[in-house]
């Protein structure tokens, strides 16, 4: 089959995208020939856009043009100007409820039972919490000797990982917005994947202390350490070490079962953009979004950025009043976060997803909301809140992928989905993390980082509802340990940043 030289997303549309590179003066179809040489991913005018008219994709107003546009002309960044957000009071909810979502190949996975309840782990890990990042040193180095040393003992246990993070002391720790970090560092500390044993180092003198980590019943000395109280360096590794020894050998017992859909919980974020992201990668992930939801579990999607300018079409997704109601919540907290920093949503895209083609946030936007499938949204999450419902939920957490990432780990999920344009080695130690790339271009550049070539739906080799069904099928292999994701595989692991949006002292 021809790959096609360009994709019109909706019969509205006044752009195509470019599939490939297009050399200057070649016929798009009748009458519309290209202008300049128009890069892979971009746009071109299909009639004359004069200065001040609307530049439609998915038949929605991306941007006004700043100045004339001619038919077949390549569309940059610089000739869009943003439309006013939408607004989000009085946004219409429960309108655009679908019911009729495809299903699922299989209605079971193989996961760990979480003994405290909730979803079940897709691996099983020794996590070490600790209160600040003044701990961090000593960690890392008894980290280093408990793989070594005792790890090789206990063949059922996945990894050992130690939640080093940059909160704890030196900060406003009665600050409204200190409930996020708090709320992040106490909830990823019962992240199903740790098979609810708590192992919490301290140093002693920090703001934020092992009471305001854990749950009074779990305070005791047999999963606290407070490296203060010992005496020296060899110390403080000595006692890490016995806990370590301790925990490992209960988490050895752990074993997969065969579990419903229902107990799986997963994440869905994108990073590294670029304009096919929404017409393969992330409709893709949307598809097998919507085959899980239907199988019964529960799939969350993020980025409050990326949905702050397509949010009426989540609003009319919402099963009810309060649903909506906190989603319009926290996309005006977001609006004032960024209005405190003298910024706005125009701060997103970007300079690499422009040079795949994403002009502005609202193209973005679109694109980015795809992965969310067409499934009811059952609740909507604060950054770092843990579920109570089951099905399609939006967890507003900042678009970033290292601080989306600690979120809905804190929010619980056992494994990630990441849809890129431009390609990062993005991963997480607590959780598998699996690649869908959206052009063929970045598969046979990095095929041994891409999980899933979505690509292949722009070059007309594969359909949406096809490559979504491959990526269910991966979701549920990963998720139950018959196979590793790319970024597993490398151990590629980053850092644990966690969102604080108070202050810092
Ligand atoms: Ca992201």
């Amino acid at each position: 089959m021809a790959v096609p030289l360009y994709i019109k997303v909706n019969e509205k549309d006044n752009v195509v995208i470019a599939v490939n590179d297009i050399k200057a003066g070649t016929e798009l179809m009748q009458g519309v020939v290209a202008g300049q040489d128009i890069p892979q991913a971009h746009k071109l005018a299909l009639s004359d856009i004069p200065a001040g008219k609307e530049i439609i994709r998915y038949g929605v107003i991306i941007g006004y043009a700043v100045r004339d546009i001619k038919k077949g002309d390549w569309i940059n960044e610089t000739m869009l100007e943003l439309p006013v957000p939408p607004s989000v009071d009085a946004m219409s909810y429960g309108t655009n409820l679908v019911k009729d979502l495809p299903e699922p190949p299989v209605r079971t996975w193989e996961g760990y039972v979480n003994p405290k309840g909730g979803y079940a782990g897709t691996r099983n890990i020794l996590g070490i919490n600790t209160t600040v990042q003044c701990a961090t040193s000593v960690v890392n180095v008894a980290v280093e000797r408990m793989k070594r040393e005792l790890l090789p003992k206990y063949p059922n246990v996945d990894d050992i990982v130690p939640i080093n993070h940059a909160y704890g002391c030196g900060v406003a720790i009665n600050a409204p917005e200190a409930k996020i970090p708090i709320r992040t560092l106490r909830n990823v500390a019962k992240h199903p994947n740790f098979g609810g044993e708590l192992m919490v180092v301290g140093l002693g003198c920090e703001k934020f202390t092992v009471d305001m980590l854990l749950d009074e019943a779990d305070r005791s000395p047999d999963n606290v350490i407070i490296l203060q109280e010992l005496k020296g360096f060899e110390a403080m590794i000595e006692e890490l070490m016995k806990m370590a020894d301790k925990k490992l050998a209960k988490l050895n017992v752990r074993r997969r079962v065969t579990l419903p859909l229902s107990d799986l919980l997963i994440g869905m974020q994108c990073g590294g953009s670029d304009a096919f992201s929404g017409i393969t990668a992330n409709p893709a992930a949307g598809y097998a979004s919507d085959m899980l939801v239907q199988g019964g579990a529960t799939v969350l999607f993020s980025e409050v950025t990326e949905v702050r300018d397509s949010v009426h079409l989540i609003g009319e997704r919402c099963v009810d009043e309060a649903v909506c109601r906190k989603l319009a919540d926290e996309m005006k907290w977001y609006d004032r976060y960024l209005e405190n920093g003298e910024v706005d949503r125009s701060a997103n895209p970007t300079p690499g997803n422009k040079k795949g083609g994403l002009s502005n946030i609202v193209e973005k936007a679109m694109g980015s909301i795809a992965k969310s499938g067409t499934s009811p949204i059952v609740e909507v999450l604060s950054p770092a809140e843990q579920p109570s419902k089951k099905g399609l939920i939006f967890a507003a957490t900042p678009a970033s992928d290292i601080v989306c990432g600690p979120c809905q780990l804190a929010s619980g999920i056992g494994l990630q989905v990441f849809m890129t344009g431009r390609g990062t080695p993005y991963g997480l130690a607590l959780a598998p993390v699996i690649k869908v790339c959206s052009r063929n271009d970045m598969k046979d550049m990095w095929s041994d980082l891409i999980d899933v070539n979505a690509g292949i739906i722009a070059s007309g080799d594969a359909t949406i509802p096809e490559v979504g069904t491959v990526l269910f099928n991966k979701i549920v292999d990963v998720a139950s340990g018959r196979m590793q994701s790319q970024a597993e595989k490398y151990k590629l692991h980053n850092d644990f940043c966690l969102f604080n949006p108070a202050p810092i002292t």
